[in-house]
């Protein structure tokens, strides 16, 4: 969601995904400047392992520093993005910037897997592996510190195609994760031939495990179902010491959530990643032992 400090342009840029073509049309002039323009940022978010708080992983998620309305998040914009195509461009922007990054920090001794977040239209072009190589290529990025993290329902389209797609980016090392994992429709058979290495535990699950029954649930046969196909699982959306409690009790494999950090600029992240444990985790494993 749009960060409101633009004031009424925010609100203008946050609205007009529902109102008229009109205003459509600006954005994705505005957003074409962007493009050219050089002022889409990457932000980084750290996912933390649930037994020592170790930083073991970034995702790149894109921002959009608006020259009038400020720094606006992709709720305002990814589905005009979306809409005019211009999504494909900006993905391979985002993955370029995110391996380029990842393959400098690894360099300095910083070795975190760098997730990134690849819409349909992206996946779904046939030069999609390719194009993903010829980053890895030009980065210098190691493909096994890159993951590719693609929504439900980008990975139960069509499962032919899916393989087809996935198959020559896993043979090289490159692994894969599905977002907002529990939000969609995965048959069970479908997920036990399927080529992913990741769950990624939807944030409206995360953030009902202590209260609400249903939502415990959900999560407990995820975790279930993960561990059954040994699979990694990314809690999304962790806000309370409560909810990560829970999680690691229930065996998540790592935690993503504002109570360990924001999604924040390239240099903050790297601070908070050389800075060891999070503070949260190792004060409630303390707790816990
Ligand atoms: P996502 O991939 O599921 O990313 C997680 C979102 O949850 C991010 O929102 C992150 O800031 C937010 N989040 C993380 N921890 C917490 C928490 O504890 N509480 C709450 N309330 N939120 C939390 P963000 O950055 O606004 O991105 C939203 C969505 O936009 C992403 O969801 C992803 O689907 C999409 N997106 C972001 N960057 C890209 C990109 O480069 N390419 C594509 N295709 N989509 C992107
Ligand atoms: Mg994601
Ligand atoms: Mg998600
Ligand atoms: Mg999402």
């Amino acid at each position: 969601h749009a960060k409101r400090s633009g004031g009424n342009a925010a609100q203008f840029f946050e609205q007009s995904m529902n109102q008229s073509a009109f205003e459509r049309l600006v954005l994705e002039n505005e957003l074409r400047e962007a493009v050219r323009d050089d002022q889409l940022v990457v932000f980084y978010q750290p996912k933390v392992r649930m037994e020592d708080g170790v930083v073991e992983g970034a995702e790149a998620l894109v921002r959009w520093n608006h020259p009038t309305a400020g720094l606006l998040s992709p709720g305002a914009f990814i589905a005009a993005a979306e809409e005019s195509g211009l999504i494909v461009e900006i993905g391979d922007w985002v993955m370029r910037a995110a391996c380029r990054q990842a393959a400098d920090w690894a360099r300095n001794g910083l070795a975190v897997p760098m997730a990134v977040n690849v819409s349909a239209m992206q996946f779904e072009r046939e030069s999609f592996a390719d194009s993903v190589l010829e980053i890895l290529a030009e980065t210098g990025l190691d493909p096994r510190l890159l993951e590719i993290e693609l929504t439900e329902s980008i990975a139960m389209k069509d499962p032919e195609r899916v393989i087809e797609q996935v198959q020559p980016l896993r043979d090289r090392g490159v692994s894969f994760a599905i977002d907002d994992f529990g939000t969609g429709h995965s048959s069970l058979s479908y997920l036990t031939r399927m080529p992913f290495d990741v769950f990624k535990i939807d944030q409206s699950f995360v953030r009902g495990v202590a209260e609400d029954h249903h939502a415990r649930i959900v999560v407990e046969t995820i975790l279930a179902m993960a561990k059954a196909l040994k699979l990694k699982t990314v809690a999304e959306g962790v806000e309370t010491a409560e909810q990560l409690e829970i999680l690691r009790a229930e065996g998540a494999t790592l935690a993503q959530g504002y109570l360990f950090s924001r999604p924040t600029p390239a240099d903050e992240f790297e601070a908070f990643a050389r800075n060891g444990n999070s503070r949260e985790i190792a004060a409630s494993a303390r707790l816990a032992s």
